[in-house]
């Protein structure tokens, strides 16, 4: 079922493939992992080999099929592109897998929402390049083998941990991406303005900056929602004073908390004193899933400090009472 999220993030992606870097040197950000991938990718191509399997995992939004992408382009072959949930059965993958040639990449966004009976067959792809398909049932069941192209499998997930020991072992190369600063953000949305083709202050885009979630999606979002505001208002001109009116407009605070943040940190502050309280009751109580609250909402919120897992469930910390202003009176120890 699509939650909120996924309906928010299907009308950006459309029109965010122009803003989308398209090599290495585009890539603004996460250095460290950018400078290994150039040496890893390099090196295939000197080899005339394929790429090592890739597992890239992180919060939604941080440039996972952004950089699933850039490697395909510069190890100059095609990607193919489907996700967990759409490859529902073994047939589905193996008709996926026949079409790929040699060297190319195969993109599974959400990879840790494989179907086990999906699962399986893709390890000895991964291994070895063969495909072992069962036709038939029964007695009369027999397996056939395929060879398949040497392939690159990059897989994207919002967390590592979901995903099965065995898969993750298969992958040579595990990237983390951590959230942006504000340095590298600022970047991110003075580069999407150029390509929009609006005037931004470079004061209005550190306002973005500081106020996005540490999150490149999100980063381009306020600066579309901005423009609008700037092109009825200021002549298309995004200024400080623009993007401050804008971003209240949003209700985005100035540490970048939106409604939905807010809705959490209060939920568990009005209803549960602050905490601890169990993620599988404050899924029910903010009628959302949980897997949104643990891969959209919590970790961003983890990063700044404003909540604390703990083995008895989340606990609001102080500084999200100051942040919002509400009287921290210590936690209540039952
Ligand atoms: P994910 O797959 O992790 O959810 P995407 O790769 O779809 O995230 O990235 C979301 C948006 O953010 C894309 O429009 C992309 O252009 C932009 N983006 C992501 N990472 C970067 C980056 N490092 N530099 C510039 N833009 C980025």
């Amino acid at each position: 079922m699509d939650n909120i999220f996924d309906k928010e993030r299907r009308e950006e992606d459309r029109e965010n493939l122009k803003i989308r870097p398209q090599s290495f040197s585009d890539y603004i950000g996460q250095k460290k992992i950018i400078e290994n991938l150039k040496i890893f990718v390099e090196a295939a191509k000197k080899r005339g080999d394929s790429l090592d399997h890739c597992l890239i995992y992180g919060p939604p939004g941080l440039g996972k099929t952004t950089l699933a992408h850039i490697i395909a382009n510069e190890l100059g072959v095609s990607i193919k592109a489907t996700s967990g949930p759409t490859i529902e059965k073994p047939g589905d993958l193996a008709a996926v897998l026949t079409n790929l040639s040699e060297g190319d990449v195969l993109f599974i966004d959400e990879i840790h929402r494989l179907h086990s009976s999906v699962e399986e067959i893709l390890y000895p792809a991964m291994e070895d390049y063969k495909l072992d398909i069962i036709i038939g049932q029964g007695p009369a069941a027999r397996t056939i083998k395929i060879d398949l192209p040497k392939f690159t499998l990059i897989g994207a997930t919002t967390r590592a941990g979901l995903l099965t020991s065995p898969l993750r072992d298969r992958f040579g190369m595990i990237f983390r991406l951590e959230f942006y600063d504000e340095e590298d953000l600022k970047k991110i949305v003075l580069r999407g303005a150029k390509v929009l083709d609006v005037t931004i202050d470079a004061e209005a885009a550190s306002i973005i900056a500081s106020r996005c979630r540490g999150t490149p999606r999100i980063a381009h979002r306020i600066l579309r929602r901005i423009r609008d505001f700037a092109e009825i208002m200021n002549n298309g001109i995004i200024s400080k004073e623009i993007a401050e009116f804008g971003l209240n407009r949003l209700e985005i605070d100035s540490k970048g908390l939106d409604v939905n943040d807010r809705r959490f940190l209060l939920a568990i502050i009005d209803k549960y004193n602050g905490g601890p309280v169990g993620i599988d009751t404050l899924s029910a109580t903010l009628s959302e899933e949980k897997d949104t609250l643990e891969d959209v909402i919590e970790p961003y919120l983890i990063y700044k400090g404003f909540i604390k897992k703990t083995p008895r469930g989340r606990v609001v910390t102080q500084l999200a009472y100051e942040h919002l202003n509400i009287p921290f009176k210590g936690y209540q120890m039952t």
